[in-house]
């Protein structure tokens, strides 16, 4: 993990003019969770963040407080929240950049998919009467490990039908 400091700058300017001007307390915490945030690259959920903040943070914050500060974070535009189906991931969002995610239906992980073309395409893309400020692609599908199980369940299933069709032969025989 790397020390982004100019992103961190950045962050922390636009987080103190933000709560400046809603009126709102600075606190260390919030600073601290900031600047954790600022060095965690990609997608990351509260589990993530909370085991991050143990390992790098100067001090602890309950989950409570990371909920809450994500919430403010959204808010300020330095996280974007990515609304699935399953538990919420953020992402710093600070130097806003297109992307593609790949979200598993089954098991609800989310990661990146590498991909200059779409990304490109992506950062071209204008609409009318409205402002683009975070443009995010979601592909909905099946992780690999959730495609493994399925296709073990899937065998499993055809197996015990087999059998089931040969007790069922053997007792008209
Ligand atoms: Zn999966």
């Amino acid at each position: 993990m790397s020390e982004n400091t100019d992103l961190y700058d950045l962050a922390a300017q636009r987080l103190t003019e933000y709560m400046k001007g809603k009126n709102i307390r600075k606190t260390p915490e919030r600073f601290e969770i900031l600047r954790i945030i600022c060095r965690t690259p990609g997608i990351f959920n509260i589990d993530k963040l909370q085991e991050l903040m143990e390992e790098n943070a100067k001090f602890q914050v309950s989950r409570v407080t990371l909920f809450n500060t994500l919430k403010l974070f959204e808010d300020a535009s330095l996280v974007i929240k990515h609304t699935l189906s399953r538990a919420a991931h953020y992402e710093c969002c600070v130097m806003p950049h297109p992307m593609v995610c790949l979200v598993c239906q089954k098991c609800g992980t989310v990661r990146k998919l590498e991909s200059s073309k779409i990304e490109n395409w992506l950062s071209e893309q204008k609409c009318k009467q409205f402002v683009i400020t975070q443009p995010v692609l979601y592909f909905h599908g099946l992780c690999r490990s959730c495609m493994v199980k399925n296709s073990i369940r899937n065998r499993k299933a055809k197996t015990k039908t087999k059998t089931k069709i040969k007790r069922n032969e053997e007792r008209k025989s």
